[in-house]
């Protein structure tokens, strides 16, 4: 009997820290995207009014959440669906549009997951080629075919920080054909600016094939509890709650995602420290010759010019200062590493360690 065949290609795993810093120093991982807050003071009363009852299921269609994030988006709660971060609902929203022979439709360096997506679904994926790092509306309405089911679209987008106009992003769905799902993945989308996510949920209200994602992983700082969300047309929802688990968003993440929208000024500060931090951050390393893509996220997407100097240079960040970077693992971006952006302490570590680097 042979062994059993998995219908999947193996990932390959990557970003594991298999050695201890050599000095000795406290590791801060700046790989993932993440926000270097602790939980605000709302979202940590929610959470310690919640641990008592960790008995109890979550509310399966997380109605008080979806009620508080109607109210703060300005969106029909009856449009809202949540999930195990918006990692689970793009897996969702492939599980409903996408089968064998169809085809995925993304941006050439577009989210990992998109491909992700299409892989489990047994979907083809196709890359629209981007200019200078940017999607590139022409090359993803000329990439439509007859089999196109689906277009995954992050903006800002990850791992190059860049962000499309909103009226590129209106004329994309203007002209896309109406068959073909679209979806607009603002997980980055506070730190573009304030008017950004509300004009982007605006563009998909009323449009039969238009759907928003958002997380609390970012802007929110709640990556570990795992909440994202999806604003879709109302007749869409049935099928997106048929492939989503029951109990895909746990009672402490709906509580603390509630406690994060009554904390917004705090929310809204920490975005605004980091953007002022990545300003700061990417003015330093260009002035130091490090070319860094114009950012609309929380993080930089940045390149020594080649691919052995870059990974010389994330080797020497853990080495010399105990930072975590991530390596780009897209085709077509070996030249590049990602970080995020820190606390003003921790973005003064990594300058001064890349100041070390490039003295050496
Ligand atoms: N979309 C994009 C563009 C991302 O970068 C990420 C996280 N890296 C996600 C979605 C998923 O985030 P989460 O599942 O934590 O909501």
């Amino acid at each position: 009997m042979s062994n059993p065949q998995s219908y999947l290609e193996p990932l390959v795993v990557r970003g594991r820290i298999s050695k201890p810093q050599p000095k000795g120093l406290p590791i801060v991982n700046l790989g993932f995207n993440e926000l270097p807050y602790g939980p605000s003071p709302r979202v940590a009363e929610a959470l310690q009014a919640t641990l008592p009852k960790t008995y109890a299921y979550g509310s399966p269609y997380c109605d008080a959440l979806r009620d508080g994030l109607a109210a703060a988006n300005g969106v029909d709660a009856d449009q809202i669906i949540c999930g195990n971060g918006s990692e689970e609902l793009l897996d969702v929203i492939a599980r409903n549009y996408a089968r064998a022979g169809d085809e995925i439709l993304i941006s050439a360096y577009g989210y990992i997951q998109f491909e992700m997506c299409a892989r489990r679904q047994g979907a083809s994926i196709v890359k629209a080629p981007e200019a200078e790092f940017m999607t590139d509306v022409d090359a993803l309405l000329g990439a439509v075919t007859d089999r196109t089911k689906l277009l995954f679209l992050a903006n800002p987008n990850n791992p190059t920080g860049t962000v499309l106009s909103l009226e590129e992003l209106r004329r994309l769905v203007d002209e896309i054909p109406a068959q073909i799902m679209v979806v607009l993945d603002l997980a980055y989308g506070e730190f573009v600016d304030d008017a950004h996510c509300g004009s982007v949920h605006q563009l998909a209200q009323g449009r039969s094939n238009v759907i928003v994602t958002r997380t609390f992983s970012k802007a929110y700082g709640l990556a570990g509890l795992r909440v994202g969300w999806a604003h879709a047309p109302v007749d869409v929802l049935p099928g997106l709650y048929a492939a989503r688990g029951m109990g895909s968003v746990n009672a402490l993440a709906q509580a603390a995602a509630q406690g994060a929208l009554q904390d917004m000024q705090v929310v809204n500060a920490r975005v605004a420290e980091i953007i002022c931090e990545r300003t700061r951050v990417a003015g330093v390393l260009t002035q130091r010759g490090i070319r860094v893509l114009p950012s609309a996220t929380n993080f930089l997407m940045v390149t020594t010019g080649d691919a052995v100097r870059t990974e010389a240079l994330v080797v020497h960040l853990f080495d010399d200062a105990g930072l975590v970077v991530a390596r780009t693992r897209e085709a077509g971006l070996e030249n590049w590493m990602r970080f995020s952006i820190g606390t003003p302490a921790q973005n003064d570590l990594l300058l001064e360690s890349v100041g070390r680097f490039l003295e050496r």
